[in-house]
């Protein structure tokens, strides 16, 4: 093997590395390769671990779009913030979390390292991305210097925000007006790579080459991480540090510098709940199985609810997801879909089932009244016509 056919193949799988991108436990992917039709992507199972697992961008121009969407990691109510949430979008269950609690005054304090969140030094939660981490940092610094009895309205102003279908619609159509250049940018660079440049070389060799070729591949990484930094200033205004690091890696590396857009769209709807994401960009085919999932976990979420025996910690987590499922069910009647229908009780696989898992829709025969994968969640039981009940 030359030690040119060498250097593309490790140019394969640097690239190979840059499609596959690293998603919390508590997040879902939606992508698209045409920009057509969406899919919802769990974080795999196969590679990661309790945080998180890896999921697949398009590879192949015109390189698709990846958007992730996570719910915040912690739980909010006028007394406190809890670095736990009950529901989760895992389909492994929940990721690791902090479960510590921290009274409202407390937060003054906070301060975001890279995805985490600390107060007084102790750990509170991981976001999914800087930008995540840095609007929930601001968000619990409003709550902190509110007065005390206004509170609750804030938190609830907080999550009317979260269900806005249409500021979600101005936002992702701004992102897809000021991202038309870097992408034409990022699919000629794609072509370069892996076209224009081993053809050059296989034809008519290195020697003869490589000066226009060099120079060709500096002006497209160039004008990427120009177009990257103009976006990503728009976007992200106060994340300066991170800016400049991304910069250098798009400029240099022509393998990041295709995934530029990526790194634009990941944390561009995080401030919307996965539920208002996934409304406008999946079908409904695909949408209600998600939405039923949304809300069977916020009804019935995996014991214990709470980790730790705090009164306070216990009332918050309460609060917050009952705030979330109202919301929640608001949002799903403004699309016509009726929460109870969604709930419905699975259709029997067999006649010997006598009770389902509210949560899992596990169906069970006499003689179990507890799903142990839900962490022993107290089953319901069918209810059968008159006749077919067994004997
Ligand atoms: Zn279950």
């Amino acid at each position: 093997m030359s030690d040119q056919v060498l250097l593309w193949c490790v140019l394969v799988v640097v690239y190979g590395w840059e499609c596959a991108c690293w998603l919390g436990r508590d997040s879902v992917a939606l992508i698209t390769w045409l920009g057509r039709g969406w899919r919802l992507r769990n974080p795999g199972r196969l590679v990661g671990n309790q945080r998180g697992g890896f999921v697949a961008v398009p590879p192949l121009p015109p390189l698709g779009t990846i958007l992730v969407a996570s719910s915040l990691p912690v739980s909010l109510s006028a007394q406190g913030v809890l670095g736990f949430v009950s529901a989760t979008l895992g389909a492994g269950g929940r990721s690791a979390q902090s479960g510590a609690f921290f009274r409202m005054e407390d937060l003054a304090q906070i301060r975001v390292r890279n995805r985490k969140l600390f107060v007084g030094g102790r750990f509170l939660a991981q976001c999914d991305s800087v930008v995540a981490a840095n609007q929930l940092a601001a968000t619990l610094k409003v709550l902190a210097t509110a007065p005390a009895e206004t509170r609750e309205r804030e938190l609830q102003r907080i999550v009317r925000s979260m269900f806005q279908l249409g500021g979600l619609q101005t936002v992702w159509n701004t992102f897809q007006a000021r991202s038309r250049g870097l992408r034409w940018c990022t699919n000629a660079l794609f072509c370069d790579l892996f076209l224009i440049i081993p053809a050059a070389i296989w034809f008519l060799g290195l020697g003869r080459t490589w000066v226009p070729l060099l120079v060709l591949l500096l002006g497209l990484t160039t004008t990427a991480a120009v177009l990257f930094h103009r976006l990503h200033r728009q976007l992200y205004p106060e994340l300066e540090d991170e800016r400049f690091t991304h910069c250098i890696l798009v400029w240099l590396s022509p393998a990041t510098s295709i995934r530029a857009v990526d790194t634009l769209s990941r944390p561009l709807l995080q401030a919307y709940h996965p539920l208002v994401v996934a409304a406008h960009f999946l079908n409904p085919a695909a949408f209600r199985p998600f939405a039923t999932r949304v809300l069977l976990e916020l009804r019935h979420p995996a014991l214990p609810v709470c980790p730790v025996g705090d009164e306070a910690a216990v009332a918050t987590e309460l609060f917050w997801r009952s705030l979330l499922l109202g919301e929640v069910e608001r949002f799903l009647k403004k699309r016509e879909l009726d929460p109870q229908e969604l709930l419905a009780p699975p259709t029997l696989v067999e006649e010997s089932c006598s009770a389902y898992c509210p949560r899992c829709r596990t169906q069970f025969t006499r003689g179990t009244d507890s799903c142990a994968d839900c962490g022993g969640m107290p089953l319901l039981p069918f209810f059968k016509p008159a006749g077919n009940t067994p004997k």
